[in-house]
């Protein structure tokens, strides 16, 4: 038992912000939580509660933008969004899947609400992650990973006590379909009431749980984000009401990390030369 993951704090932002015109987020790292350490190798979260949006024959979403030097993760629970780069990916997300770009060296990118979806309006529903790169990743060329729902194993836990769908990282025999350059845990768990799960981790790794739905033990609500302690292993999760979880799992890196506008490096120098790169259109066109 004493190798168990303790809930260290709780926190839910009071005030979403919209980014572009069309995601209308609670942004609860870097803002609201300790960051860096306390939440690497995650950079930022951004929660997109299901907000029902009027039709649009320009969909609404953010223009082109660059970033460099991590990767972005889209999680679509309603509505559809469209993207595309400066690396020639572009694609449509539908809702139950996810979308892993990993900026890498540097990538111009639009984010839009998916067309059809916007002519007809209706309810978005959706996370943005920032995951960070190590030093010896931040120059790989930019990539990008659609994970249907085929791909992400959907696990029964015991006694229809509810889900683990995996997106990255195992849980038992299941591994999820991500790619990544460093260990990442993250999945969708829906507990019955009452019902409990124990998400295997590692010693030392960042653990965060976001309610979407229900009540968790210790207060974690509808809304709430808990940080777990880095110190201990596994992460155990008991459910109150029917409750449907983000898990967010991971290796911290170790490094310096100097993060300004879009572009996450090891140092200030670094920023600057990111910023002279998409001057001299290194970045690509879009
Ligand atoms: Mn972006």
């Amino acid at each position: 038992m004493s190798s168990l993951k303790t809930l260290v704090q709780k926190f839910k932002p009071e005030t979403t912000h919209t980014v572009g015109d069309g995601f209308r987020v609670f942004n609860f790292f870097p803002g609201g939580m300790p960051w860096q350490t306390e939440v690497s190798p995650f950079i930022l979260l951004d929660y997109h509660p299901p907000f029902e949006y009027a039709p649009s024959d320009v969909p609404r979403g953010v223009g082109a933008h660059p970033h460099k030097g991590f990767e972005t993760v889209t999680l679509l629970f309603s509505g559809e969004v469209q993207h595309r780069d400066s690396a020639g990916n572009h694609g449509e997300l539908s809702a139950g899947e996810v979308q892993w770009m990993t900026a890498g060296a540097g990538v111009l990118h639009e984010e839009k609400h998916g067309a059809a979806f916007s002519k007809q309006g209706g309810i978005l529903h959706l996370i943005q992650l920032w995951v960070n790169l190590p030093a010896k990743f931040k120059n790989t060329p930019p990539s990008y990973q659609t994970l249907t729902e085929k791909e992400m194993p959907v696990i029964e836990l015991p006694s229809n006590s509810g889900t683990v769908k995996l997106v990255a990282g195992k849980y038992a025999d299941y591994s999820g379909p991500a790619k990544t350059f460093t260990p990442i845990v993250l999945a969708e768990v829906k507990l019955r009431a009452e019902a409990t799960v124990t998400f295997p981790m590692e010693e030392g790794y960042t653990a965060l749980v976001l309610v979407i739905s229900g009540q968790l033990m210790e207060g974690l609500d509808s809304g709430y984000m808990g940080r777990f302690s880095q110190t201990g292993k596994d992460l155990h999760l008991e459910a109150v009401t029917d409750a449907q979880v983000i898990i967010l799992g991971g290796e911290p890196i170790q490094e310096p990390m100097v993060a300004y506008g879009p572009f996450v490096m090891n140092s200030r120098q670094e920023i600057l030369q990111a910023y002279t790169d998409l001057q001299s259109g290194k970045f690509g066109v879009l």
